[in-house]
């Protein structure tokens, strides 16, 4: 970069650079994602930059703006670069353990808290928690509910229990390092909730470098058909839900039909499928009966 090193010029630059690497595809983005990159190492709100446009950035935060904007050219997530990532209401600490959370999941959350009043004493039980976003949020806004998530990374659930560290949920909230199978439990649950892999495995390589790449493939790959967590799901949830407990599942785009009847044969009832914005099925609620 050969112009004075302001602001202003800095996010230019590095805008340019991540649409003609084409790793960006809008300017508009662009733009975004780099003054993520500088807010963070100038460790100031976005507003910042915009008040203090004209200010001359240091050699040596020019030197780790450079670092990070060539992480973002070579694939990697401004997110996962930035260590953070907002989701729902909140922000959560993300990582390359864990699945950044993403905006189609805020249709579980959603649709959790529409069919429950704020007031609800649930016991939930989340399978795969990743970074910690759903069941975290789910429980910050049902203040009286308790949550046990079970997830076989231990290296998520560092990050799990860092955002659990800040919601600090201690008292209602636990998470348990183990295979779903192997999880026993004397309590019964009124929820369960899931974001499962989901992905076909020969699909793994068609998705964006983004996601291949950076974020972690058991949380994505679901087998053949990619139906296998679900088929996993439906099989041990009887012995920890309540009678009339609850299931909310994050789907994949068509698998609304195939997910119903393994869990119709299983004994569970529709009684909800919702769209993301898109207009895409996200989401099926059922019931055990
Ligand atoms: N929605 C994610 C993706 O398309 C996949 C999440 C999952 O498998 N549960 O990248």
């Amino acid at each position: 970069m050969k112009t004075i090193k302001t602001i202003e010029n800095i996010i230019n630059f590095g805008a340019d650079l991540l649409v003609e690497k084409a790793i960006v595809s809008d300017f508009r983005t662009a733009v975004f994602e780099v003054k993520l990159l500088l807010s963070f190492i100038l460790g100031k709100d976005l507003s910042y930059l915009i008040v203090n446009k004209s200010d001359v950035i240091d050699n040596d935060k020019f030197i780790l703006f450079n670092q990070l904007l060539n992480r973002r050219l070579l694939g990697e997530p401004v997110y996962k670069i930035i260590g953070k990532k907002p989701f729902y209401k909140y922000e959560f600490i993300t990582g390359n353990s864990v699945l950044d959370p993403r905006s189609d999941t805020e249709v579980l959350i959603e649709s959790v808290l529409k069919y429950f009043s704020k007031d609800s004493v649930l016991d939930i039980l989340e399978f795969g928690v990743g970074s910690g976003c759903i069941l975290l949020s789910v429980l910050n806004d049902l203040n009286n509910s308790f949550g046990i998530g079970i997830d076989i990374s231990s290296d998520a659930l560092d990050i799990a229990n860092k955002n659990l560290e800040i919601f600090s949920l201690f008292d209602r909230c636990n998470f348990i390092c183990s295979s779903w199978n192997d999880f026993v439990c004397d309590k019964k649950f009124d929820v369960i909730i899931s974001n499962p892999p989901y992905i076909k495995s020969s699909y793994i390589d068609n998705l964006d470098i983004e996601v291949r790449k950076f974020d972690p493939i058991i949380a994505l790959d679901g087998g053949a058909d990619g139906l296998n967590c679900y088929r996993e799901i439906a099989d041990i949830s009887g012995k920890f839900l309540k009678n009339n407990g609850h299931i909310f599942l994050e789907i994949g785009i068509d698998q609304e039909n195939d997910v119903c009847s393994i869990f119709n044969d299983a004994g569970f009832k529709i009684v909800d499928m919702v769209k993301d914005l898109s207009g895409v099925i996200r989401v099926l609620h059922f019931i055990y009966i």
